[in-house]
């Protein structure tokens, strides 16, 4: 086991490292932003902060000129946990066996490194390429996400600012880097339920309303659905019942009341509205006095195939010799807020396996390649375009 030093043979896992020692635990930014900012001045950006409450954003753009290569992620970090679970300090980059140790390593800060070292890489070759190139950055992923990149895209929105195209450096690999890219993610719905009766003793039935009795059939009729069969992107809708709550604690009383959560996650075969529309006609063909709030996270999105998809599909099969499996899997991204704005959005990223997880790690070996990778995304995308 071996403590990072400043002075790494490879400039991106100096900066990662720098990255990993600034406790920037949701929805802190802890100077990660600033760093960046300094790289990114360098090299000609205007760099823009945008402050929303207690969140901080970053807003860079190189040319005014279109198309908008933008990448985006955010430089927040799930909290470590239980730091004496750790092997090391989750906020001090420890190198072991090619792996190196930090919260953040593989979500997202390898991303992040990547793309400053990358753009390093590809201006001082082609200091002129065409478009322009802005990165979007959050302290606001791994929390409420309501003062992050919406916001940010919103503030573009007003003032007619476009992105065309937009890589996210999530971690989307699973096994091996570049082996998954996301190219839309399912949509993310919630309701939660109050179901309503009349309290009784469990002896006379006939003097009580049990609301257990007249949910249970809607329960099984909502799990016996088939949603859909997904289709050529989408793997099918799921119905997930999360949490079921009645009862006062007592054996002889039967409750008044129910409340129950429940959560969609849906192809692009349904819409928000269609799948409330069919979930209350199950229940209104029932007898019961129920109500229902729901909360949409996230719409479904997707990214036809195109010049960006195109693009990330090259880059990851000259690098590893695979071609990517283009996928919708997944929980929920910012993904979900850049695309609304008519943005291809691809998300290409470390493996995801020990994300959130005590002693996150990535490979070192992934980020030098995930930096060639975005590298070969601008060649690609920004080199004669017209
Ligand atoms: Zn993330």
């Amino acid at each position: 086991m071996q403590p990072m030093t400043d002075q790494f043979c490879e400039p991106v896992i100096d900066l990662l490292c720098e990255l990993i020692r600034r406790r920037s635990v949701t929805p802190e930014d802890a100077g990660c932003q600033g760093l960046m900012s300094e790289r990114l001045e360098r090299l000609g950006f205007t760099c823009e902060t945008m402050q929303f409450n207690d969140v901080t954003n970053l807003w860079a753009r190189r040319g005014d000129v279109s198309p908008v290569l933008c990448f985006a992620g955010h430089t927040d970090v799930v909290p470590p946990g239980d730091e004496q679970e750790w092997s090391t300090d989750p906020f001090e980059p420890t190198l072991r066996d090619g792996l190196l140790y930090g919260r953040g390593s593989a979500d997202m800060k390898s991303g992040l490194a990547a793309m400053i070292v990358a753009l390093e890489d590809f201006l001082s070759e082609h200091p002129d390429h065409d478009g322009s190139i802005a990165l979007l950055i959050t302290s606001d992923e791994e929390g409420r996400a309501r003062d992050g990149t919406l916001k940010v895209i919103h503030a573009l929105s007003e003032r007619d600012e476009h992105i065309d195209w937009c890589v996210l450096g999530e971690p989307s690999s699973q096994d091996n880097l570049g082996d998954i890219v996301r190219v839309g993610r399912r949509g993310s719905l919630s309701g939660m339920l109050t179901v309503r009766g009349v309290q009784g003793h469990v002896a006379y039935p006939q003097l009580a309303d049990n609301p257990i009795r007249r949910f249970a059939p809607v329960l099984a009729e909502l799990h016996e659905i088939v949603w859909d069969d997904g289709n050529e992107f989408f793997p099918p809708t799921s119905f997930q019942v999360v949490d079921v709550q009645a009862g006062i604690g007592a054996p002889n009383v039967t409750p008044a009341e129910l409340s129950a959560r429940f959560n969609f996650r849906y192809s692009t075969e349904w819409t928000h509205e269609s799948l409330q529309e069919k979930v209350h006609s199950v229940f209104d063909a029932h007898d019961i006095d129920y109500e229902l709030k729901w909360h949409l996270s996230g719409k479904p999105f997707l990214t036809q195939p195109g010049k960006l998809i195109n693009a990330v599909h090259e880059a990851v099969t000259e690098h590893t010799g695979t071609a990517p499996e283009l996928s919708t899997g997944g929980g929920t991204s910012d993904g979900r807020f850049i695309s609304p704005a008519g943005v291809d959005v691809v998300e290409l990223g470390p493996v995801n396996a020990s994300i959130h997880k005590i002693d996150e790690h990535v490979k070192v070996e992934d980020v030098i390649t995930l930096t060639s990778m975005y590298k070969r995304i601008m060649e690609l995308m920004l080199l004669q375009i017209g």
